[in-house]
């Protein structure tokens, strides 16, 4: 929900003020009835006409973001800490994260205004792989990790299996990174998944969401997904 002037300014048709002033002056019609005072709240299923013209939807955009850690995978934050949009100063769409990356974690993040685009990607039943990179506290043995690959027990339910790697130890240092393939999205999960097995995260990093990698973005850079990538997502 948005309030009708700024869903006009975003869409081109006038300022924010001279859209309040179109209001006001009664040019602006939602589903059909005029709406003479400002503070009305619109959906995107709202069809807004201005001065008997339908306004055009919002061009559907869709973008891949290498999160930094720090970063809140929100639109606005009442602390005032860095949000996901403030990466796409430029962009006019009114975008959103697809999901979410915990405020500690890095990685592959997709933001768009498409929300049919978005609920599919987030919902369960479509099974996306997202593959993560952690750094732990402490080396697990080979059983350990078979745990994670057969599934366990969470507060919130078992877990369904996970591919799991061990891409380097340190025995020196007591740390191991382990790569981590889960296709389901509950909060903080992979952290949940090493505590639950005696091996705190210390580092998370999102290193691909189905197909799509971080390839050469550097933490805070973004790049729109091509029509293709987008056609193979849906
Ligand atoms: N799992 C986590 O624990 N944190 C994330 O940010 C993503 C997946």
């Amino acid at each position: 929900m948005e309030r009708l002037q700024k869903v006009m300014a975003h869409a081109g048709i006038a300022s924010r003020r001279k859209a309040e002033q179109m209001i006001l002056d009664g040019k602006v019609k939602v589903n059909g009835k005029t709406v003479k005072e400002l503070g009305v709240k619109v959906t995107p299923s709202d069809k807004i006409e201005v001065e008997g013209v339908q306004m055009e939807k919002e061009r559907k955009v869709y973008y891949l973001l290498y999160k930094p850690r720090g970063v809140i995978s929100a639109v606005s934050d009442d602390k005032n800490r860095k949000v996901v949009t403030d990466f796409f100063p430029n962009v006019e769409e009114r975008i959103y994260p697809v999901g979410r990356l915990d405020y500690d974690t890095s990685g592959l993040l997709l933001l768009t205004n498409d929300g049919e685009f978005a609920n599919s990607l987030t919902h369960p039943k479509f099974e996306i792989d997202k593959t993560y990179v952690a750094r732990l506290k402490g080396i697990p043995s080979k059983e350990d990790l078979q745990k994670l690959e057969h599934g366990i027990k969470l507060e919130d339910g078992m877990t369904a299996p996970a591919k799991v790697k061990l891409l380097s130890a340190d025995s020196k240092a007591a740390k191991a990174i382990v790569q981590i393939t889960i296709h389901e999205g509950r909060n903080r999960q992979v952290r949940r998944m090493f505590e639950a097995i005696g091996y705190p995260v210390q580092k998370l990093s999102r290193e691909q969401f189905a197909f799509l990698t971080l390839h050469s973005l550097n933490a805070g850079e973004s790049r729109e997904l091509s029509p293709h990538e987008v056609k193979q997502l849906r």
